[in-house]
């Protein structure tokens, strides 16, 4: 058995800061990690912007509920899970990805839980450990797992160095300029058929 980890934004479901930033019309949240490498100093700023508009836990989960998958990505989905043992591995909060979860049918999510104050202020957040991504990985191939994993943005990257296979889903230009010793895909057909090629099983049919 292989396991297969999965980024979530970009990848299967839309990046949520910059629709986020779109229903609020707060233009300084459309940054994301494609703008900022370092997770941490991105955080921090979107905080420090929420702060500044009063925008807290509950309005931003409602912006999130009216959010659905990317055309495509339930059915992706279900194409993998009987293949492989799939965990999606994100850098998102349990408390944004629950409404985008449900529509898919709840699979495995490693990621982070926010700080929230009874009025819903987000005044933190906590990451599990650093690089939890790659840690994951890591840790999946040191209990005897062939890992394969695609991501679309720099924080995937150490995850997509340290799996037994790494494949781009959807990046920008400045990713695959910069890694690109990684396989690009466009399409769920594609990311389909690097799957195919890079699994040590025949996992056709
Ligand atoms: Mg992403």
């Amino acid at each position: 058995m292989e396991v297969v980890c999965l980024d979530l934004e970009g990848v299967l479901v839309p990046e949520v800061w910059i629709n986020v930033a779109e229903r609020t019309g707060i233009e300084a949240l459309r940054l994301t990690t494609r703008d900022i490498a370092d997770y941490d100093e991105l955080m921090t700023y979107r905080l420090g912007v929420l702060d500044k508009h009063g925008i807290g836990l509950h309005e931003i989960q409602s912006v999130i509920g009216e959010l659905t998958p990317l055309d495509g990505a339930a059915d992706f989905l279900d194409w993998l899970r009987p293949r492989f043992q799939v965990v999606i591995l994100s850098d998102t909060f349990y408390e944004f990805a629950a409404p985008l979860m449900r529509q898919l049918a709840w699979p495995t999510l490693f990621c982070h839980r926010l700080q929230v104050e009874p009025d819903g202020r987000i005044n933190g957040y906590k990451l599990r450990m650093p690089d939890q991504k790659r840690a994951c990985v890591e840790a999946f191939r040191a209990v005897n797992f062939r890992t394969l994993a695609a991501g679309d943005s720099y924080n995937d990257m150490t995850m997509l160095g340290a799996a037994d296979a790494g494949i781009l889903f959807c990046p920008p230009a400045n990713v695959v300029n910069n890694f690109p010793q990684f396989p690009v895909t466009r399409t769920y057909d594609e990311l389909r058929g690097a799957f195919t090629n890079a699994s040590e099983r025949d996992i056709r049919g």
